[in-house]
């Protein structure tokens, strides 16, 4: 990211830009939407708060900022106990999610970026009739098929979703994929619009409003090609260790 306002002497303490950067990203944000003919109201920006501390999380939330991401389960819970005083603050789980997680995230995290696989949602849907809870969730997509990465295949959504949309315990919004890695911004501009023709084929806006896409590289191209949600990491609270 080339943009990093609020560069201060070596004195100032690190947590000092934060709330500059979240107005830039914001910024930026309402910039791409308008530019793609967009309500900039559409985009909804999840700050990705892995692997950093919670004084970092409390001052995003100072300066307005009320979603957030984490891809462990047990950081996330420890998180959200910790900042449990934040009555409104919304956790978004959008890393790989494992079953015997299930029981203890869907009552603390609002939205499930990550579910991929027939057992998940078998776990989903029981866990949430017992508790009497619906959770949202997305179903994320390995669109490049790679193997070190989680997803359903493309060909295979079509029965995945079928399947979680027969069940009570669960309610699918939409859809979420992590492109491969990119050397330029413009290069993932191509998988983002095959997660976005993958919703057309599947019912569209109607059925699936929500496209989660898009990181601190390149959210603005994702948010072109109709990203709802952009989970923005690195740019907003600094490189991760
Ligand atoms: C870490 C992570 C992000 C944020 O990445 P940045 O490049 O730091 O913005 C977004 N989505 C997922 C699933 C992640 O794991």
């Amino acid at each position: 990211m080339s943009h990093t306002p609020g560069q201060g002497n070596d004195g100032d303490v690190v947590t000092s830009n934060i709330a500059e950067r979240l107005q830039l990203i914001k910024q930026l944000v309402n910039d791409s939407a308008q530019q793609s003919g967009r309500d900039p109201a559409t985009v909804r920006l999840v700050a990705v708060s892995k692997r950093k501390p919670i004084s970092l999380i409390r001052e995003a939330y100072q300066a307005g900022q009320r979603d957030f991401g984490e891809n462990y389960s047990q950081e996330l819970l420890n998180k959200a106990e910790q900042l449990a005083d934040l009555a409104d603050i919304r956790w978004h789980h959008i890393g790989h999610l494992q079953r015997n997680k299930v029981k203890g995230i869907i009552g603390s995290a609002q939205l499930l970026h990550a579910v991929d696989r027939e057992a998940l949602v078998h776990e989903l849907d029981k866990r949430g009739q017992t508790l009497g809870v619906s959770s949202e969730v997305l179903l994320q997509i390995n669109l490049a098929g790679e193997q070190s990465k989680s997803g359903c295949p493309p060909e295979q959504l079509s029965a995945l979703l079928d399947l979680a949309c027969s069940c009570e315990g669960l309610r699918v919004i939409g859809l979420m994929a992590i492109p491969p890695a990119t050397k330029r911004p413009e290069d993932a501009r191509p998988y983002f619009r095959q997660l976005r023709m993958l919703r057309e084929a599947h019912g569209g806006a109607e059925r699936l409003p929500e496209l989660s896409m898009g990181m601190s590289q390149d959210f603005a191209i994702a948010i072109e090609e109709g990203a709802t949600i952009v989970r923005v990491g690195s740019a907003i609270f600094g490189p991760r260790e």
